[in-house]
Formats: structure tokens, sequence, C-alpha cells
């Protein structure tokens, strides 16, 4: 394994955190205070917030033959940029910026032009189209950061981050990724530049690809791994990871250290801070990730480590997951005989729809899924083979903690503080870290309140971010 280089800390901004010239501004003002410290960023940034989304409906109104749409989408995004690029630089790096901005969005015209004269958008095409989004705001943060006088370099993302030819949803070659960061980002930290570069994108052979939706935290990632890094800080509009939804719960904490494995549990659901998947090349290198936000750059965030700390706590978070549809497969005849599960899962399979929480008696099987779509189909299918109904509005509540293990009696407690709800369907997570269980979306609420009450009166502070509570209380 390679030496750890502690002095260099990826730093990944999302897009609101480069959504406009003030955003932008902020951004440079967190990165400037990193180099302050003596440490050597590498900047990674995704397109400003709702440019994806845009890109992708031009490149589908383009596929539709509606031209004139996605040039007007295009145009949008033209002048968006272009106004911001003026509000954040000026003189010579204003210029030579406009020209770089207008040169990209020809070349995004002339694409889009094609796609819409052939009407046919292929998953290639598409990447082209959406990597302007990264393109672009990779080299504003770039400009913005020149003109307050940082040693910064734009780094163009898709010479770095070389993948296979699988678009859309590319996978990184993390061997060839680490050679081209030491040949070509690695020089630049160590003249004291600050590279800046597009999240998400990168190439197969020269023809761009891209890591899939949010792929920006998993750039960071294989740049923080790559280079072994002394942390990697993803940087958002939340204040870390909390112990649950402040909406629902104004008392909730934020979790100051949280293991990978927890983080990847609620990151399904809906705890939406980052997809840890996204984050095992950091992880397996025992790399920290740190979420923190770039609107409140004081506070602390939540530390994502390999090994956490022992907590005091069973629980470190509560989440929600709503809008699941449960399905119940009756197969009197078969009593689950060999075989039968394979061919359920592989009816679910078939139509493409993963299949979130699994539970198994002896003549049934009950299985929840999140996607209403396929669930004709899919039970016109299966009706072949044994009775099924379906009830959707079904909500899955997840306890994740570490210390479950360690608690004896645990479920009992869970249950208790919950006795009011109808509870649905239970699942002890095989990963021993997690217990969810199901009810109606409509007790949502009312079992994270009871949960937390029960779980987080008494949060250990080494863990939870305890004087955030005090705070409150004293104003009281
Ligand atoms: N811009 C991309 C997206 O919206 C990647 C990212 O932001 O992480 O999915
Ligand atoms: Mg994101």
């Amino acid at each position: 394994m390679s030496t750890p280089r502690s002095h260099i800390v990826v730093m990944k901004f999302g897009g609101t955190s480069v959504e406009d010239a003030t955003a932008i501004t902020r951004t440079a003002n967190i990165v400037a205070g990193r180099v302050r410290k003596g440490l050597n960023p590498i900047v990674v940034v995704s397109a400003m917030s709702k440019v994806t989304d845009t890109l992708l409906a031009a490149a589908a109104a383009a596929g539709k033959n509606d031209r004139e749409g996605a040039l007007r989408l295009s145009d949008g995004l033209r002048t968006r940029h272009l106004k911001t690029a003026g509000d954040l630089v000026s003189g010579d790096r204003l210029t030579s910026l406009q020209l770089n901005i207008h040169h990209d969005f020809d070349a995004l015209d002339d694409l889009l032009r094609g796609i819409s004269a052939v009407g046919e958008l292929t998953p290639r095409t598409e990447d082209n189209v959406v990597s302007f989004g990264e393109r672009l705001s990779s080299q504003m943060v770039a400009a913005a950061f020149a003109e307050q006088g940082m040693s910064s370099t734009h780094v163009d993302a898709r010479t770095v981050i070389l993948t296979d030819a699988h678009y859309g949803k590319a996978t990184p070659n993390e061997h060839a990724i680490e050679n081209a960061l030491v040949s070509q980002v690695l020089p630049l930290v160590d003249l004291g530049k600050v590279p800046v570069m597009g999240g998400f994108i990168g190439s197969c052979d020269g023809i761009t690809t891209t890591l899939g939706r949010g792929g920006s935290d998993y750039t960071g990632a294989l740049v923080g791994g790559g280079l072994h890094a002394g942390a990697i800080e993803i940087w958002t509009d939340v204040n870390g990871i909390m112990t649950t939804d402040p909406r629902i719960c104004a008392d909730a904490l934020r979790v100051k250290t949280i293991s990978f494995e927890e983080a990847a549990e609620l990151a399904y659901f809906g705890a939406k801070v980052l997809h840890p998947a996204t984050i095992l090349p950091a992880v397996q290198k025992n790399i920290p990730v740190w979420v923190l936000n770039s609107r409140n750059a004081e506070n602390e965030g939540t530390k994502i480590v390999a090994t956490p700390p022992p907590c005091a706590s069973p629980f470190k978070s509560i989440a929600a997951k709503k809008k699941l549809t449960i399905i119940d497969i009756v197969a009197s005849r078969m009593l689950l005989a060999h075989g039968f599960l394979k061919m359920v899962f592989d009816v679910f399979d078939k139509h493409h729809c993963a299949i979130d929480m699994v539970s198994t008696s002896e003549v049934s099987i009950s299985v929840t899924v999140d996607s209403k779509e396929a669930l004709p189909a899919i039970c016109a299918e299966l009706s072949q083979i044994a009775d099924v109904k379906y009830e959707s509005n079904k909500a899955l509540i997840c306890l994740v903690g570490e210390d479950i293990r360690g608690h004896a009696g645990i479920s009992g407690q869970v249950f208790t503080a919950i006795s009011h709800v109808n509870v649905r369907m239970i699942s002890q997570g095989a990963s021993e870290i997690n217990m969810s269980f199901m009810i109606n979306e409509e007790d949502v609420e009312e079992a994270i309140r009871s949960l937390h009450n029960r779980f987080f009166v008494s949060p250990d502070p080494t863990v939870f971010d305890t004087e955030a509570r005090t705070v409150v209380a004293g104003k009281v």
C-alpha cells in the first residue's frame, strides 16, 4: 500500500455549493482556509445545481427530434454560466473564461443538433451531453479561486478518471486512475497549486463516460483513495448525518462519528447525504471521510470511519423510507418448495425491480419494493405460481447502530416504544447493525418521535453533538 499523504485533503463540493457566484465565493473561502492551515487541497466539484437535470432534459428532447426545445434549455444554461462567470471574475480572466464557456456551449449545441437530426439518443451521447455540467463548473471554480489569489489549476477529470465503457454508470479503473493522479495531479500539488476538477465524469479510450448520478462523491473518493490523501471532505448543505430527520424531530442531533457500514445502511433510507458505496475507495485505505456544510463551515460535520469508537447508545440514527409497496405471495400448494424463492426473485429481476426487504413463512413470502411501475406485470407473472396481493403507502423505519449487538433485549425496547403503532413486517438486518420494520406511511412521524424519545434521551457525548441540545435547551 502507498504511503499516506496526510497533507493532501480532497474537498468535494456538491451542486448547491457551486450554484451561483455567492456559493462559489463561499467555497473559495473554505478552500483558502485549508490552504492557510498548510494543507494541500484537491477540489472536486459537481455541476451547478440542477444543471445535470437540465442537460439530461435537453438530451432527451433532442432524442425526440425536439431540436428547438433542446437548444432552448442549453441557451438558458449558457446564460446562467456566463452570468455567474461575470459575477465572479473580471478582466482578462473573464474574457478567457467567457471564451471557454462559449466554446463548450457551441460544442454542446452542435451535439444536440446532431442528436435531433438522427432522433436517437445513445447512452454514449447522453454521457457526452451531461458531462458539460461538470466541465463548465470546474472551469468556473478554478477561475474564481485564481481571482481570489489562490494558485489554482483546472484539470480535465476525463484525463484522470479512467473507466470502462459502461456509459451512464462506468466502472473506474482504480489502478489506471492512481497512475494518472500520480503523473498529472500530484506534480501540481507539489508545486503548491490547487487542482480543480469536475466530479462524475471520466473517459474510456478518450470517449467521455460518467460514473452515474451523484457520481461526484465517487470521484472525490477515487482521487483521495488513489493519492492516499489524509482526508476527504464532502461539502454539502446539511450539518452532517443526524440522529433522525430534524423536520420530524426538532431535537435531532448531529452524529459526530459513524462507521462506514452504518452510513451505508442509512444512505438507502432517505438520509441522502451521500451514497456510501461511492466512498469505498477511501474507506478501504482507512481515509476518514467528512460530511460538512458549506453554508455553515464552522460546524464539525460527521466523520465516517472504517472502525467507529464504541458508543454507549445502541443506535446512531433512525431513518424512514416512504412510498413502499408490500407484496404478499402465498404459495399454499408448494409450501415454499425447493426453487420457489428463486422463481419469485427471478420474476422481480426480469422486471428490474429491486427488492428491499424479505420475510418468509412456511407458505408465504412478503417482499417490499419502492417502485410501482412494474408491479402489474410482476403480479401477473407471479400469479401463475402463487396467490399475490399488494398494498401501497407503506414505510420502512430503520434503526442503525453498530452497538445493537451489545444490547440484549433491544428489539423488545424498540417495539415497546412504538406499541401503539401497527407494525406490518419485521426484518433483522443480516448485517446486525440494522433493525427495520414496515408500518403505514401515516404513522411514520409518530413512530420516529417515539423511538427518538426512547433512545436519544441521554446520548453519548463522544458520538453525538449533545452541546447543540444544551444550547437549544439553554435558550428556552
Ligand atoms: N452532477 C451529477 C448529478 O447531479 C453528479 C453529482 O452531482 O454528484 O448527478
Ligand atoms: Mg450529490
